[in-house]
């Protein structure tokens, strides 16, 4: 038995600019946040999703499963390490993975703590000290694209090189020439990606597609409903262009599947919708053995979800592209130092563990009230 105290707070943090998907938009951003006390030290954890649409989960559903379920499985360990509490949350409770992984970091970050490096280092160490980020354009839910034109040549001022278009809330013509319309504004070597989170049938994915790739977009992620992996793999042939998979991946079972039916050539990688960093990184070694390319994708995370991201891009010899923008899209985090970004490069972090702090009174200020 080991002496551990796990505390779930849910705080409203407010952000930058609404976000729409093609079913739902982003207001304001909810997430868990874990606090792991064992043996004088902090591990520290976020859950987050980009909606309850993604997954089923919501921060109101991680916060009950990690306080009822998955934190009574951990004090039966007589080690606190991310591989055994994996397993005994999974033996605690099916499912769930975005509670699971908020609570797989903690104990990484405690991990990195105990022995003074960064979660990079127990890895095996970083490839990279800074990762390049695609940035994320809001789904257009009306024709007026004025705003999203400002925001992308912003961005690209910046330096960022690579722009993502959520797409599917408009009728697919509409959104065709949306993102027709902000890409002419970028420079010819911005990489472009377009992610309508399913929405599309087939014939609507194949059409939508060639227009796009005519039009200079290299990347369509998630075309149609993740179930629909057959389909995956007749635009993958049909393409000239990179077909990846975000919700069809979601773990090894899946990557292997996806392989064996050459459905992809590349796949999203995200914590928590693996349920942590274990199984992500599982994920990205199935990949690369087969020949896929990896993307580090986004669940919309503060700093401290980023950062745990972050730790395992950091990893992986080549990478295809990564999202990590959640901290750029928040006005107010619960951190002592935010993640930093310089000339659209997401610097990641070296100290212990996570290599991010809590802000204990913005935690308190920012935590809701009525739970
Ligand atoms: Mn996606």
């Amino acid at each position: 038995m080991t002496e551990l105290q796990l505390e779930t707070t849910i705080v409203d943090l407010p952000t930058t600019r609404e976000h729409a998907f093609a079913t739902s938009t982003l207001r304001q951003r909810s997430l868990v946040i874990v606090q792991l006390r064992s043996e004088g030290l902090i591990g520290i954890g976020e859950g987050v999703v980009p909606g309850p649409w993604w997954a089923g989960e919501s921060a109101e559903t991680m916060k009950l499963v990690i306080d009822k379920l998955l934190a009574p499985s951990l004090s039966e360990l007589s080690a606190l390490a991310p591989r055994a509490g994996l397993a005994a949350m999974h033996r605690a409770v099916s499912g769930n993975h975005f509670a699971k992984a908020a609570v797989e970091m903690a104990l990484w970050d405690l991990t990195g703590k105990r022995f003074g490096c960064s979660i990079a280092d127990l890895l095996g160490g970083a490839c990279r000290t800074d990762i390049p980020i695609t940035w994320s354009i809001s789904a257009a839910v009306e024709d007026d694209c004025t705003s999203a034109l400002a925001e992308a040549e912003q961005r690209a001022g910046e330096g960022f090189g690579a722009f993502k278009f959520k797409m599917g809330a408009l009728a697919v013509d509409d959104d065709i020439a949306y993102v027709t319309q902000v890409r002419e504004k970028l420079a010819d070597v911005a990489t472009i990606v377009v992610d309508p989170n399913g929405a599309w049938d087939e014939p609507t994915a194949l059409r939508a597609l060639r227009e796009l790739a005519a039009n200079g977009v290299r990347i369509a992620e998630q075309p149609v409903p993740r179930w629909n992996v057959s389909a995956l793999a007749r635009l993958r042939q049909s393409l000239d262009m990179i077909v990846m998979a975000d919700e069809s991946a979601q773990s090894s079972h899946d990557m292997a599947d996806l392989l064996r039916r050459d459905a992809v050539t590349a796949v999203s990688v995200k914590l928590p919708k693996a349920a942590g960093l274990l199984q992500a990184a599982a994920m990205a070694d199935i990949a690369i053995a087969g020949g896929i390319a990896v993307y580090g994708g986004t669940t919309m995370e503060s700093s401290i979800g980023a950062a745990a991201s972050a730790q395992l891009y950091s990893v992986w010899p080549t990478l295809l592209g990564c999202e990590l923008v959640g901290p750029l899209l928040l006005r107010e985090e619960v951190v002592t130092e935010p993640i930093c970004y310089r000339a659209g490069r997401l610097q990641v972090p070296s100290g212990p563990g996570l290599g991010i702090d809590l802000d204990d009174d913005k935690l308190r200020f920012y935590a809701r009230a009525d739970v």
